[in-house]
């Protein structure tokens, strides 16, 4: 069963302004960690405050776990939230010592006495604050606030973790800190970890599933090739120009400002063959990486382009830094946005 199933999403701000979210469907495996990325306004922290439940859908439904959170009855939004563990984005501390901080949603609860103690104590263990339960809330640096904000809600013991953008703030030192517990709560407590994040290295180095979002729509292909430009037309046919290149591009949308191209629709070849795709760019291999199952080769014709091929083709092509090649892509295969 799906951690998350949405259909027919979509959330708006106001009446009549256009949809800050419009995702026909989206399923969210349980297990590991999902980065969410996209540029500032994509809808980033939109679809996270609707899968933590604090907004509902203007339309559409968001199955948990197999429930209709959306048409079912109110309780059972109300259990939902209970298995979620939420930080949002500039993460507010009350003017107490980190201890009460972090117990906050625990005394909300009920939960007392030794109970209380210890998975307070657990949960700054798991975020490496375990000597700073005493400590003011104003002693702090960005990164450990951060960090009680998280010690926060691990503290609930949450089946979902929800992270807005907790790497925004904080230093490159802090920002490995926190991807290696995450990680580690992946291993040790088996939740689920949905994670904003501008940063793709990031996105790359820890989600099992990335989820791009572009002007509230989810790009189909992941991160690669994504450029910005726009639409022209020429005698012959509609192309895309970055600045750096153009390639052509069906003919629809003509006031697309984005256009992605999945990898694996990007073909390599030595000779600039005869072939029924409408672009032929020159290039330089500029990047070849081992990825599990296949082999992701980036490779530079104006816009940096990545195409993902298998170990044969890598082996039969004799590809290698720096070699000069062709890169065949048919229009039908550029997605418009
Ligand atoms: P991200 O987190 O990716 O930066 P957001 O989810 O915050 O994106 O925003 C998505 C869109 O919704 C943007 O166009 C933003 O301007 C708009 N938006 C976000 N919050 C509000 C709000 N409270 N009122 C009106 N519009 C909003
Ligand atoms: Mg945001």
């Amino acid at each position: 069963m799906s951690l998350f199933r949405i259909e027919n999403l979509t959330y708006r701000y106001g009446d009549n302004t256009a949809p800050a979210l419009d995702i026909p469907h989206l399923v969210i495996e349980e297990g590991g960690i999902v980065c969410l990325t996209g540029a500032n306004g994509s809808g980033k922290s939109t679809l996270l405050s609707l899968l933590a439940g604090l907004l509902r859908p203007t339309s559409g439904r968001i199955h948990y776990r197999g429930d209709d959170l959306t048409g079912g009855p109110r309780n059972l939004l109300e259990r939902m939230r209970l298995d979620m563990g939420v930080c949002l984005q500039s993460p507010y501390l009350f003017r107490t010592t980190v201890e009460k901080n972090v117990a906050f949603g625990l005394t909300a609860r009920g939960v007392q006495g030794v109970k209380k103690t210890r998975r307070t104590e657990s949960a700054l263990r798991d975020v490496g604050l375990v000597d700073f339960g005493k400590r003011p809330y104003h002693a702090l640096s960005g990164g450990e606030i951060q960090r009680v904000a998280l010690a926060r809600a691990l503290a609930l013991d949450p089946r979902v973790l929800l992270l807005d953008e907790p790497m925004a703030n904080v230093d490159a030192a802090t920002r490995l800190l926190l991807e290696r517990i995450l990680e580690k709560l992946i291993r040790t407590r088996g939740i689920t970890i949905i994670i904003s994040t501008h940063d793709v290295d990031q996105a790359l180095r820890l989600g099992r599933h990335i989820i791009t979002l572009h002007e509230g729509h989810v790009v189909e292909s992941g991160l690669e090739n994504i450029f910005h430009g726009s639409v022209r037309k020429a005698r012959d046919g509609w192309y895309f120009d970055t600045g750096l290149c153009r390639f052509f591009v069906p003919h629809q949308k003509e006031d697309a400002r984005t256009a992605i191209i999945p990898p694996e629709t990007i073909l390599l070849s030595l000779d600039p063959m005869e072939t029924s795709a409408r672009n032929v760019l020159r290039g330089k291999v500029t990047g070849i990486r081992m990825r599990s199952g296949s082999v992701e080769v980036a490779v530079r014709a104006g816009e940096e382009f990545r195409s993902r091929i298998t170990e044969t083709s890598l082996e039969r092509l004799g590809l290698r830094l720096g070699m000069d090649l062709y890169l065949l892509i048919k229009a039908e295969a550029v997605r418009l946005y």
